[in-house]
């Protein structure tokens, strides 16, 4: 069977796939995205029933499309997302083949290009661009057994509190998952503990300006890669209920807050005496963060609303003042535990080149070692904004630039070989 030949392969169809289609195709590059499952299927199977974006309609979004029935400054919920980019392909004819996955893509002989193995079959490559996501591989930390009894799984696999087994649950990890999952749980009336790691919470709004509009006028949307040996701290944020993130609030609620989960023996989980201090530390760069605010409205003349109440905080709860260090789950009644602590990569399928600690292709701003390998999607891979869906299409429109160039260099050695040079 003759090998289908393609000029730049793009291995996934989530934002990231998109957003390089639509770039690809403002080159003139041929190209092809393949997906494995649907559009946006992360979207669709790996999100809770009730989730909406973090930002607000105005933002998250790519740049060439409005939400057209939403509020800007509203929240699509997730399906209102992968309608949106399903229509976005339908509107930049992104030439997707769904249903085919990507097995392995290696480098040929002559170093120019790709063999990609795919569940339809071989193809050639001059270039692949890895835009398979950076929530891959949930992770669940080796706590607690598997054979407690007690019900075990990681955010990606949370849907409702109706899933839930009755009685109380523990939700480990504050990031942007966790703390609305156990906000959720906890709405619903269950007994809720939060295991409250290091983390940033900004303001939902600060002085009629949301959280995205500050983090892009304060330039930290595009704060440029840090050193990779930094500490990646999770962002709080949420659009669900219209208030930033207050872990005080939560605790004042009934939520029981403790520090990093450690170690589990004989039926009690022991947690790390770090509550006070990571509530600290994300309140500090949250008052940081309005202290920022305040003075970028004084040096542009800005005349914004005061806001008093966003620096007004609520007393210091029990939990946080005495912090609870063991928990006996089965006296807590806790009969299920959601880890919300985040995903792993996977490049198996690439096979060249030199992989980071992180299991990342190492690149430079998307730009791989090997030659006409590309990576999208990844956080920090160029600035802050990079994982997200407003800063993954600038990204792809750097890359489709890189693709450009390349091309046009790879043109003049085909040139030169062809007339013998
Ligand atoms: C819970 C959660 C909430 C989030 N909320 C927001 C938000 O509100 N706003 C925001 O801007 N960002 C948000 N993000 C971050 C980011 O926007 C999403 O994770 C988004 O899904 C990333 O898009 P992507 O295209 O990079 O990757 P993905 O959406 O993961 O898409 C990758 C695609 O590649 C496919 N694929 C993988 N391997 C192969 C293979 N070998 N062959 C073929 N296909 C393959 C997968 O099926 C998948 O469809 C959130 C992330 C999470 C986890």
């Amino acid at each position: 069977m003759p090998i289908e030949k393609i000029h730049t392969l793009v291995v996934g169809g989530g934002q990231a796939g998109i957003a390089m289609s639509e770039h690809l195709g403002r080159q003139g590059i041929e190209h092809l995205v393949l997906e494995r499952h649907r559009i946006a299927e992360k979207w669709r199977t790996s999100r809770w029933d009730s989730l909406v974006a973090n930002g607000p309609a105005w933002h998250d979004r790519f740049p060439n499309m409005t939400f057209d029935d939403i509020d800007p400054s509203a929240f699509a919920g997730k399906d209102r997302i992968v309608r949106y980019f399903e229509d976005y392909a339908k509107q930049i004819n992104a030439p997707i083949r769904c249903g085919v996955e990507v097995f392995s893509a290696t480098p040929k002989a002559d170093g120019q290009g790709f063999i990609v193995e795919t569940s339809e079959g071989t193809i050639e490559a001059r270039n692949v661009v890895a835009a398979t996501g950076a929530f891959q591989k949930p992770i669940i930390p080796p706590v607690i057994p598997a054979d407690t009894g007690i019900t075990q799984i990681h955010s990606n696999e949370y849907r409702n509190p109706a899933q839930l087994p009755e009685d109380a649950v523990l939700v480990i990890g504050a990031g942007s998952s966790g703390s609305q999952i156990a906000d959720e749980i906890l709405r619903s009336g269950r007994s809720t503990y939060l295991a409250v790691g290091p983390h940033e919470k900004p303001p939902l709004r600060y002085r009629g300006k949301d959280f995205c509009w500050w983090l892009g006028v304060l330039g930290h949307w595009n704060i440029e890669t840090p050193d990779p040996s930094t500490e990646h701290v999770t962002i709080a944020v949420s659009g669900a209920n219209g208030q930033t993130v207050d872990f005080r609030e939560f605790a004042e609620r009934g939520m029981k807050l403790v520090g990093k989960a450690e170690r589990y023996e004989n039926g009690i989980l022991s947690v790390a005496p770090d509550l006070a201090q990571n509530i600290a530390d994300g309140e500090a760069a949250y008052m940081a963060l309005l202290d920022e605010a305040d003075a970028y409205a004084v040096k542009h003349g800005l005349e914004l609303p005061d806001d008093p109440d966003a620096r007004s905080m609520r007393p210091l709860p029990d939990c946080i003042a005495n912090p609870i260090l063991q928990i006996d789950l089965a006296a807590a009644g806790v009969r299920s535990i959601i880890w919300a602590t985040g995903y792993a990569l996977d490049f198996s399928w690439i096979k060249a080149g030199d992989f980071d600690h992180k299991g990342r292709p190492v690149h430079e701003k998307g730009v791989a070692r090997v030659p006409g390998l590309y990576v999208l999607g990844l956080p920090w891979l160029t600035r802050r904004a990079s994982p997200f869906i407003w800063g993954v299409w600038h990204d792809a429109e750097y890359l489709a630039g890189r693709i450009a160039e390349k091309g046009s260099a790879d043109d003049q050695i085909d040139w030169r070989r062809k007339y013998s040079w």
